[in-house]
């Protein structure tokens, strides 16, 4: 199975129309992100992970490319949200991704200041792991 345009086309779409989760393009049901190997060769901060994207209920499934950022929340609102973090020369930065997470915990993060690990997956912050 290749990575393709149209598999991330398809991955946006699903995210745009929900909220919270992502939610399977065929039947509805909560997606599946499993990250299998790290991708070589990227010049990037983070290391890339080939992603498998998958349904926990019917057969669809998706390729695609994922990474984790340690951070904290800068600022968000409904579909933007801005990371700040450290690069791998130990510098400040911060980075803007659209996300799909729940506000409240946005702003419970933001205001706590905490740091937390942030899956971003096709440039949209999917989930946070603590
Ligand atoms: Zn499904």
């Amino acid at each position: 199975m290749e990575y393709n345009k149209k598999d991330a086309n398809i991955i946006s779409e699903a995210w745009n129309e929900s909220n919270q989760h992502m939610n399977c393009p065929k039947c509805g049901n909560d997606m599946i992100i499993s990250q299998i190997n790290p991708i070589s060769g990227s010049d990037d901060d983070y290391i890339s992970f080939d992603t498998i994207i998958e349904c926990g209920f019917c057969s669809f499934k998706l390729r695609s490319e994922s990474f984790k950022i340690l951070g904290g929340v800068k600022d968000f609102d409904l579909k933007k949200i801005s990371i700040g973090s450290w690069s791998n020369s130990g510098s400040r930065t911060s980075s803007n991704y659209e996300h799909v997470l729940d506000y409240n915990m946005l702003k419970q993060l933001k205001e706590s200041g905490e740091l937390v690990e942030f899956l971003i997956v096709n440039n949209h912050v999917v989930e946070i792991i603590e």
